[in-house]
């Protein structure tokens, strides 16, 4: 037998890396949001960025800007002051399940929490299901290789309004 039949025999399971976690296998399938440990909770998140794009609100609808944070680093997608982020950015928003079935609704359309409320299954590109945190760039789902600029130099927010599909 050819070298590649056998490594082919052994197919990568992307849940097998979390098995000494505190995680059930496909939690997301058969678990609702209440019911997720803090771990689960903390792994759902695709880490896209876009729910930390600033946004205007009028009228009761929201509209998505391409200004992201001041603190969002957009080459990893990753918060520069995670650990501290709600002392330092006051309107910074914890995603509880407040936050995910607020109406109008602000967080983007593949945000894996919006879509396992809504009974929907996870994307085959979010990290849980490929087992690697980039696939969520190489899909193009997220905020890196975007036209986005800190809101530090934004002069007037409706000038950066966008209409991206996946928001
Ligand atoms: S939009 Fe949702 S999935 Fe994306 S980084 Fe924010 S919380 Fe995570
Ligand atoms: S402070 Fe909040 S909004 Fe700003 S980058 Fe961090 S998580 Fe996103």
């Amino acid at each position: 037998m050819a070298q590649d039949d056998i490594k082919l025999k052994k197919a990568y399971s992307p849940q097998s890396r979390f098995k000494n976690q505190n995680v059930e296998p496909e939690f997301w399938r058969h678990k609702k949001l209440e019911e997720m440990n803090k771990t689960e909770w903390e792994l759902l998140c695709d880490g896209c960025g876009k729910c930390c794009l600033n946004k205007l609100e009028y009228k009761g609808k929201i509209y998505f800007t391409n200004a992201h944070c001041r603190f969002l680093n957009p080459k990893n997608c990753l918060c520069r002051i995670y650990q501290n982020r709600f002392e330092v950015v006051k309107d910074c928003r914890d995603i509880d399940l407040k936050a995910i079935r607020e109406k109008p609704r602000w967080l983007p359309k593949t945000c894996a929490y919006l879509l396992i409320d809504e009974g929907n299954d996870l994307p085959p590109w979010h990290p849980l299901i490929t087992g690697k945190a980039s696939s969520v760039f190489d899909a193009g789902v997220s905020l890196k290789n975007r036209p986005v600029i800190s809101e530090s130099e934004v002069k007037d927010y409706e000038d950066h309004i966008v209409d991206w599909q996946d928001l």
